[in-house]
């Protein structure tokens, strides 16, 4: 199983602890993303719990550490939003809840684990209600989430807390350097992630390369139907999260000229640069608002949000 990442160890180490002296609560609501190492973390955790050596957990060498390592032990049971509505639904957990009840094939004990619990409709998060109030014996549930607010506090009052810490960027360099199988400086990497180490090992040359061009169009083009076009076909949400980051870099190097960024071309900070902090933070609130009307309505219009956010770009490089 690879290796947890630095900024994760003392939390795990705490709950080994716990666990070794029957302290750990049956009921965790672990708390952190994906790309910062949060399923790492759970399946780390899982193996601890499910490994039949007491002393030394996890041994990596008993059958159910074995087991856990090919992905396969029947005593982990995994639940994970499905369908085209990418929900968790209450059949899935009542599944998992009879199972539960069922002996552990390998002697040991049982454990749970939910996959982003945040997409739980109400139905299965009553269900799941239940059995937090009465876990099955020798039972661990592993709640997993992004974002805590999104679950119902019922749920959440019924769990033992766990707040995964995120990384510093400087160990979130040092961790994206250790793994990074890709031919592009981490520094730009994790930028293209917002920071997220473990986000930057799944990106791919075609997601570098787009990365790219957009900002190569964004620099070169100074016509509003050619970007407007060009904008309307990509992932609009990415292109903000982008121009937030070359906006936020050249506000930075005004103040510092050393922290620029890798992951912003000289050419785009020689523009940047010649613009005035007021323009630059005005274009930079504009988008904050479209990055959370991105996050509250999916199916908002792309050609008239890629035809407002070209009018922005060129009204800030005064080419309207
Ligand atoms: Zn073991």
């Amino acid at each position: 199983m690879p290796e947890l990442p630095t900024w994760l160890t003392p939390t795990m180490s705490a709950l080994s602890q716990q666990f070794i002296e029957g302290r750990l609560p049956h009921g965790l609501l672990l708390v952190g993303h994906p790309g910062n190492g949060a399923n790492l973390f759970s399946t780390n955790l899982a193996q601890r719990l499910l490994c039949l050596d007491k002393a030394n957990q996890p041994c990596g060498r008993c059958k159910s550490c074995l087991l856990i390592a090919s992905g396969h032990h029947p005593d982990l049971k995994v639940v994970e939003p499905e369908g085209k509505s990418q929900t968790i639904k209450v059949e899935a957990i009542r599944e998992v809840i009879r199972r539960a009840t069922e002996t552990a094939q390998q002697g040991g004990n049982k454990v749970v684990w939910l996959k982003s619990a945040e997409t739980m409709n109400v139905n299965a998060a009553n269900a799941l209600l239940k059995v937090l109030e009465e876990p099955p014996e020798n039972t661990f549930l592993l709640v997993q989430a992004a974002q805590m607010a999104r679950l119902l506090p019922t749920v959440r009052s019924r769990c033992r807390i766990v707040q995964l810490a995120q990384p510093e960027r400087s160990d979130a360099l040092s961790y994206l350097s250790a793994h990074n199988q890709l031919n592009q400086p981490v520094d730009v990497l994790l930028s293209m992630v917002s920071g997220r180490p473990l986000d930057a090992l799944d990106l791919t040359q075609e997601q570098i390369d787009t990365w790219f061009e957009v900002e190569r169009k964004f620099v070169e083009n100074q016509s509003f139907t050619e970007l407007s076009q060009f904008l309307a076909k990509q992932e609009l949400s990415q292109v903000l999260e982008q121009a937030m980051l070359w906006v936020d870099t050249a506000l930075r190097t005004q103040q510092n000229p050393n922290s620029q960024s890798d992951a912003v071309s000289p050419t785009m900070m020689n523009i940047l640069r010649q613009l005035e902090p007021v323009s630059l933070f005005g274009f930079r609130d504009y988008i904050v608002e479209k990055r959370l009307g991105l996050q509250r309505q999916a199916n908002l219009n792309v050609q008239l949000m890629a035809e407002e956010l070209t009018w922005q770009w060129l009204g800030l490089r005064g080419m309207q």
